[in-house]
């Protein structure tokens, strides 16, 4: 006799369990089964990528699944993002500029050992009641109405046959519904990345004597932060872990570093010699590397995500599309919370067709909506001051609107992704074609903007709209309340675009710094052709955009 699940999960990664702990939590005597295709236990810093998280994922482990008291205990607290840029002299890491923040930062996040959390997460969703199979591959599944028949191979190839109301697909990367049922769909974004974990806690602090620069902030803190070591075509990483061991990571556009380039643990440190030397010479100790893996073109997207058939993807399984500001976790956090509504509705008798589509459209457009953020962006990274403005503003963008639409719940809720989404000046199609605009901004600027700066620190939280957006994560609000919320950012962001357009244009084509700006019509190469700004200046705002702009400031002495 087949086993009969509610729900069979395929891939025990972070997807899976955390879907299976959300699943439980809303109805414990849900039968879940998870089929992972690892046949023991995670090993703790050398197993997975996916180590530094951000707001709104961090929302979704600590509150939505009550995991505050293990990541306080096992994992570390993240002191932020943190970016070094180009300099002349990459010996000295106190010329860099720097961006991130001083003090301790109010919305928390943290730093993940991957193989410690799946093992610890694992263990729980079981406590629970989720069965868990180690060494079980998915093979390949019948879908009906009737219930879903799954088949499963174990580490000695014996066959099991088991059967599903739900399948819910977390395989990662081995993206097992996708190829079976074939809704890939390609991704212009073809970045590659390298990593590795070093033995050891190593600190930035450590890396200069100059004690001015040390005491820009508290002793601890850098070493807390994700650190990214940025030039043209590239970023690299540094991640301390909970275990004590350091993760590595390089992440460049093919188009100015060839994948070949630094693909192979002895390439990478060549790499490294000659475009991050400082990095090369605390980093590259052969006696300290627990593992080195490699990942080329890892952006992916979906046709599809969830189906009233009763099946669903979530995480890697679906669609990715850059780490460079760690935003794994958060994809998970809304995908899970779709799925898992999605399931829960219909297992309780509610006909779920139309939820499924509209979940598939607002995930699919959030997607697409994020794609111009990194498309293209890697050859802006070696320009300092157009990228000190865009991590800000992709910043404001990320916290003021999907962060507060999800810490208030609003994704599922149909009444009110109808009001945000539904019509052309709905904010939620806005807020895309207000992203894309000063996207291409950027591009457009690349062509103007080539100074090199140095000696400078630059904090987010010293931009009063940026401490208000990130505080303004956690505020609940009602239906009511959230729409006019969403309505005020937009109209921030739109203030903060008219005013960055303003900066740029005076320094690329030389009009003055109160010229009229609509931000949808924003245009480098006609600047005149706007004759009515689409909000009053706000003196506030200006003031806070002015604290970006490197030029007519006098840099700082260490
Ligand atoms: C270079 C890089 C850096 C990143 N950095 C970050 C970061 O700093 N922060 C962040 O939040 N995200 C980051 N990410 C994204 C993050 O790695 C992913 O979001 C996350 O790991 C996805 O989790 P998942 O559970 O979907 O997939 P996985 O963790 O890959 O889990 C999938 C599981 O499915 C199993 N499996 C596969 N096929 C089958 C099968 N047929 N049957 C049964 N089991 C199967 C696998 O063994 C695996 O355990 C990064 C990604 C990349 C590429």
């Amino acid at each position: 006799m087949q086993k009969q699940y509610d729900v069979v999960i395929t891939g025990g990664g972070l997807a899976g369990l955390t879907l299976s702990l959300q699943l439980k939590k809303a109805k414990p005597d849900i039968s879940i089964l998870v089929l992972e295709r690892r046949e023991s236990s995670a090993e703790a810093a050398a197993h997975k990528v996916g180590e530094s998280t951000v707001e709104l994922g961090t929302h979704y482990l600590r509150e939505v699944l009550d995991l505050k008291g293990y990541l306080e205990e096992h994992e570390l607290p993240k002191h932020g993002l943190r970016f070094f840029f180009k300099t002349e002299n990459k010996d000295d890491i106190t010329e860099r500029v720097e961006l991130g923040p001083r003090e301790r930062l109010p919305v928390p996040s943290h730093q993940l050992d991957r193989g410690t959390l799946e093992n610890y997460l694992a263990k729980l969703t079981q406590e629970k009641g989720t069965e868990l199979i180690l060494g079980a591959r998915a093979k390949s599944v019948d879908l009906s109405p009737e219930g879903h028949t799954l088949i499963y191979y174990n580490t000695d190839e014996e066959e099991f046959t088991v059967k599903a109301k739900w399948i819910a697909d977390a395989s990662g990367r081995g993206s097992f519904l996708k190829r079976k049922l074939g809704f890939s769909k390609p991704m212009d974004h073809a970045v590659n990345a390298v990593w590795f974990r070093l033995k050891g806690v190593i600190d930035i602090d450590d890396w200069s004597d100059n004690q001015k620069w040390k005491t820009y902030l508290k002793s601890g803190l850098r070493y807390l932060s994700t650190v990214h070591f940025m030039d043209k075509g590239y970023w690299v990483w540094v991640i301390p872990l909970g275990s004590k061991n350091t993760s590595i990571g390089i992440v460049a556009d093919p188009a100015v570093h060839p994948f070949e380039d630094f693909n192979k643990y002895d390439k990478a440190m060549e790499w490294l010699k000659k475009n991050e030397p400082l990095c090369h010479q605390k980093l590259s100790n052969p006696d300290d590397v627990l593992d080195f893996k490699i990942l080329k073109h890892y952006a992916h997207h979906s046709e599809r995500l969830y189906s009233a058939d009763r099946w669903g993807v979530t995480g890697e399984a679906g669609a990715f599309l850059d780490p460079l500001y760690s935003p794994g976790t958060d994809f998970i956090s809304m995908n899970n919370g779709w799925l898992s509504d999605l399931i829960l509705r219909d297992l309780d008798g509610e006909d779920i067709a139309f939820r499924a589509e509209i979940y598939e459209k607002t995930h699919l457009t959030m997607v697409d909506n994020w794609i111009p953020v990194y498309q293209n962006k890697y050859l802006l990274m070696g320009n300092t001051q157009i990228m000190v403005v865009k991590i800000f503003w992709d910043w404001a963008v990320y916290w003021s609107i999907p962060a507060v639409m999800y810490t208030n719940n609003a994704l599922t809720d149909l009444r009110l992704v109808k009001e945000l989404f539904a019509s052309p000046d709905s904010y939620g199609r806005k807020f895309g074609a207000l992203n894309k605009k000063v996207q291409d901004l950027y591009l457009d600027w690349r062509h103007h903007e080539t100074a090199i700066f140095k000696n400078r620190y630059i904090d987010p939280f010293d931009l009063a709209f940026l401490r208000k957006f990130q505080q303004g994560i956690d505020e609940k609000h009602d239906g009511k309340s959230l729409v006019a919320k969403i309505k005020t950012n937009m109209e921030l962001l739109e203030k903060i675009s008219a005013e960055i357009f303003r900066l740029i244009s005076s320094q690329v084509n030389g009009t003055s710094k109160d010229i009229p700006v609509n931000p949808y019509e924003m245009n480098l190469s006609d600047p005149g052709a706007m004759t009515k700004n689409l909000h009053e200046r706000d003196p506030e705002v200006t003031k806070d955009v002015a604290v970006m702009w490197f030029y007519d400031k006098e840099p700082v002495t260490v």
